[in-house]
């Protein structure tokens, strides 16, 4: 089990700085260009329409998704935004599957305090088409502040650079790295965790 632990410390070191990267790339990003990438699927066989999109702005950074299913057929044929002729009439509607735009940054139009909340909004529209609707639609966004991603994906590198730097103050000083331990006195083994000692001046020993 500690082993686990370990190694899905490993793994999760690297990746959670990686995301610290991303997403303050992205934050820098959001303040001069407005992304939105979405991605749009649609199945006549299943008569639904999903879509899920990814936007940043200054301000936020906002998950959406949308569900849509058709009780009848025809009804989807005549609605499905990805239909040709409804892409035709709509040029401006995202192409099926991936889709990215640019567009120049707009400011989101909320206070500072606004925008340091996080919102979620989601719900469930349902109009069978016994009741003289089309069927039903789930759809949701999230949004978060831009620092948000950046600043929960730093702790982990944080304290890992911290417990490093514990641990050299430690060794310097001849205290067992583990447990902060006198060894100046004791042998090869801390007396107190057990953990080994490490030579100070340090010849190309790999552990
Ligand atoms: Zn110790």
């Amino acid at each position: 089990m500690k082993r686990v632990i370990h190694s899905l410390h490993i793994i999760a070191i690297p990746l959670s700085f990686l995301l610290f990267l991303a997403s303050s790339i992205l934050w820098f990003r959001s303040t001069k260009v407005l992304d939105d990438h979405s991605y749009h699927l649609s199945s006549p066989t299943h008569r639904t329409y999903t879509s899920l999109g990814l936007r940043t702005q200054p301000g936020y950074l906002l998950f959406s998704w949308s569900h849509g299913r058709w009780d009848l057929r025809a009804d989807f044929l005549r609605d499905d935004p990805l239909s040709e002729e409804n892409l035709a009439a709509n040029p401006f509607h995202p192409r099926p599957g991936f889709n990215h735009r640019t567009t120049s940054s707009r400011a989101s139009g909320w206070s500072f305090w606004d925008r340091q909340r996080l919102r979620i909004d989601m719900g469930t529209l349902s109009t069978p088409h016994h009741m003289g609707g089309f069927g039903s639609i789930s759809y949701g966004d999230v949004s978060f502040p831009p620092w948000f991603f950046p600043a929960i994906s730093s702790l982990l590198p944080l304290l890992y650079f911290r417990r490093r730097l514990i641990r050299a103050r430690r060794q310097r000083r001849g205290l067992c790295p583990t447990c902060g331990y006198d060894l100046r006195t004791a042998s090869e083994i801390c007396p107190e965790c057990g953990t080994a000692r490490q030579p100070t001046s340090n010849p190309a020993v790999s552990s």
